[in-house]
């Protein structure tokens, strides 16, 4: 007898986790292998945070809180977003769950009915796809190519909308391919979108720090302002302050909508981490100055990474403008067979034998959406990347 939901079955575990834990069962084994799989930065959290944490635990603040964020953690989030973006929302207009990955559930749970469609923009971060399915929505996927930045046209999203279209959802920089929207990129989307009142934006700006150069970050409702009323400016701790682990997201969006979102959250986990809120005022009030060096570091290893992988065989890697993820074509592989003899005839097939033979784990394209690529992260030490490039590059030229 099945005992599992109707629902599950429509699911898929997900794949950046089952590359890492792959990983890490071959290194237990014993073998020698480099992890270009996990999607954190790798500086440790900055000692000022850490204090507001233990000093949070001393101050007796270890019991449940309001289900979705403390005060003085909505009202850091309301001058952060006019700091930085220059957005006016009030704490009844901000919502705080366990990591950006249950803001996004939350708005996702509160708002779908069956068959209401999900615009996805591909490459995709992996779990946007499954949450609208476990959330009974219809994800319609947007392919967006390399020959096209990995970003989606003003044409390709107008005629993605339908009239059962519920929310677009936009990633910039971009979880797999670092790639970011100009200003005028995505004025030329909201553009569209104000022709179309029913659709809501959902805009992860997860990576907004992570940045490189002269790119300027902007988000959707700062853009156009029309757009303010159905739009959820989603944002977190995790990446741009190295606390994956301390589970904080948050979002700011339309009073309904923040409302929903806590009844939903009332019934399922209630607050985040009391703790970790504390650590979280400490992480928005506190210096900013870090983060410049954090980016510099981030963008040597960025220009490493895409020098080397451009000089390795059947390899195309564009130059990203932020995260710390690049995503590289091997269109010239497919075909080919890897030099211990497995025939690349996938993104899949690529990164299985680059992990077998050369001990280097990366996540395929297939897992994010767009084929054939895959996923690297650069967020380790230079001298495991200087390793592991040297051993792509000597993969590749061994394919024929
Ligand atoms: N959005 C994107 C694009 C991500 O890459 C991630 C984490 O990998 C998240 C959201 C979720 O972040 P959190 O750790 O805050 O749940």
């Amino acid at each position: 007898m099945d005992h599992l939901s109707a629902t599950l079955s429509r699911v898929k575990p997900s794949p950046t986790i089952a590359v890492t834990t792959k990983a890490a069962e071959l290194k237990a084994e014993g073998r020698d292998v480099i992890g270009l799989g996990a999607g954190e930065p790798d500086f440790d959290t900055p000692d000022h945070i850490k204090d507001a944490a233990k000093a949070a635990i001393d101050a007796g603040k270890t019991k449940y809180t309001a289900p979705d964020g403390i005060i003085e953690l909505k009202q850091a989030i309301c001058a952060k977003f006019k700091r930085d973006n220059g957005l006016d929302y009030t704490p009844k207009q901000v919502s705080v769950g366990t990591g950006g990955k249950q803001i996004l559930y939350n708005a996702l749970m509160a708002t779908l009915n069956p068959g209401d469609e999900v615009i996805i923009p591909a490459p995709y971060w992996v779990s946007y796809p499954d949450m609208v399915l476990l959330g009974g929505g219809e994800p319609v996927i947007v392919e967006c190519g390399i020959e096209q930045g990995f970003k989606m046209t003003p044409k390709q999203l107008n005629d993605a909308i339908t009239p059962k279209t519920k929310w677009l959802i936009f990633n910039s920089p971009s979880n797999p391919t670092g790639a970011g929207y100009s200003r005028d990129e995505l004025k030329a989307l909201t553009d569209v979108l104000v022709h179309h009142p029913h659709v809501l934006v959902m805009t992860d700006d997860m990576y907004e720090h992570l940045r490189f150069g002269d790119f300027e970050f902007t988000t959707p409702a700062q853009v156009e302002p029309a757009l303010y009323d159905r739009t959820l400016t989603c944002n977190g701790v995790s990446k741009a302050y190295s606390m994956t682990g301390w589970r904080i997201g948050y979002a700011g969006g339309p009073e309904w909508l923040i409302a929903a979102m806590r009844k939903i959250q009332s019934q399922s986990t209630s607050n985040p981490c009391s703790i970790s809120q504390w650590a979280a005022v400490e992480a928005l009030n506190g210096p900013q100055d870090f983060l410049q060096d954090w980016c510099a570091s981030f963008q040597e290893r960025r220009d490493l990474v895409v020098s080397e992988l451009n000089a390795a065989k059947g390899i195309t890697c564009p130059t990203p403008d932020g995260a710390f993820y690049v995503y590289p074509s091997i269109a010239e592989l497919i075909g080919m067979v890897s030099p211990a003899g497995t025939a690349i005839d996938s993104d899949e097939a690529f990164a299985t034998a680059l992990l077998e033979e050369e001990g280097v784990a990366v996540v395929f394209g297939a897992a994010f959406g767009l084929s054939p690529a895959f996923r690297v992260s650069y967020a380790t030490s230079h001298a495991a990347l200087t390793d592991a490039m040297t051993r792509i590059k000597r993969f590749c030229a061994g394919c024929s």
